[in-house]
């Protein structure tokens, strides 16, 4: 197939760490492979050269300044088809952590008394300011996912992120529940797709991948703060840690910070 009749693709990213670009550079051999289906014109943490002009933009990061705002709707107006990656651009993720606190309270503990001229603003996925096609999440993105969305962008298939929780990979995984070790894991609320990785070498979910629709986070929170004697798992949970309210906020906040979580019990999150 000539060059030209590859759609072109570029890569962008926003405020973040630049993980999930620098994963897909992991696929290595594969991604030679993906090559042959379209042409980089622009992606800065590997070529020098840029093009105004592409049918595919792959984005990461979170839009944290006015500026930001205006470039992804630039963006957003050239492509075709867009396309987040990772937690950052999905779902807010570290960025969104700040919004705790007003942009002025930031600028002044950052700059102290000195002067200075900000378009910030309150931290935001991609997918809070324009349409986005399609989403690959993940703190960084997982690479099977990965090629999987990229084959269904060339194909113009629709893809739904999975929406079961973690669990659902790990007992289909066989892997033993982290739970059973007195560890607190998010994977009950949180989206798999991950084929959970953490929790297949001994660690807990982080929730790394968001929150699963009207995933019932009060449960979780009554589970980890109230419930004793349904289950010698989750009592010996409890007897070792006993979160507080503040404590299990603290650790869905590591991720899931857009919007803000409501963990009051009563309600599920999204319903
Ligand atoms: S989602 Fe995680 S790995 Fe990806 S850019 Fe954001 S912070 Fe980095
Ligand atoms: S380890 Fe976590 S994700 Fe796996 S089954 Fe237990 S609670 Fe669910
Ligand atoms: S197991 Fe949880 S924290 Fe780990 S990659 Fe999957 S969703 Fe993210």
């Amino acid at each position: 197939m000539p060059s030209s009749s590859k759609p072109k693709a570029a890569f962008f990213d926003f405020a973040c760490c630049e993980g999930c670009q620098l994963t897909v550079l992991q696929l290595e051999e594969t991604l030679l492979d993906l090559l042959e289906h379209v042409d980089i014109v622009t992606w800065r943490e590997v070529m020098t050269g840029e093009s105004e002009s592409y049918d595919v933009a792959f984005c990461e990061g979170s839009i944290t300044r006015e500026r930001d705002v205006e470039r992804i709707k630039k963006i957003r107006e050239t492509a075709g088809i867009l396309v987040t990656l990772g937690s950052c651009a999905g779902i807010g993720c570290h960025n969104a952590v700040r919004n705790k606190w007003p942009v002025e309270e930031l600028l002044q503990k950052v700059y102290g008394t000195e002067e200075v001229v900000s378009d910030a603003i309150p931290a935001r996925p991609i997918t809070a300011v324009v349409p986005v096609d399609y989403q690959v999440l993940g703190c960084p993105i997982s690479l099977p996912e990965f090629v999987s969305v990229f084959k269904h962008v060339l194909t113009g298939r629709k893809y739904y992120p999975p929406n079961q929780p973690v669990c659902v990979e790990c007992k289909l995984n066989d892997y033993l529940c982290v739970y059973e070790k007195g560890m607190i894991c998010l994977g009950p609320v949180t989206r798999c797709g991950c084929n959970a990785i953490c929790t297949s070498r001994g660690d807990a979910c982080h929730g790394c991948r968001g929150l699963i629709e009207n995933a019932n986070l009060n449960a979780m929170v009554k589970v980890f703060t109230e419930m004793r004697k349904l289950h010698p798992i989750m009592d010996a949970v409890a007897d070792r840690h006993r979160p507080t309210l503040e404590q299990i906020r603290r650790r869905f906040a590591v991720y899931n910070n857009w919007p803000e979580l409501k963990l009051e019990r009563g309600t599920t999150h999204g319903a």
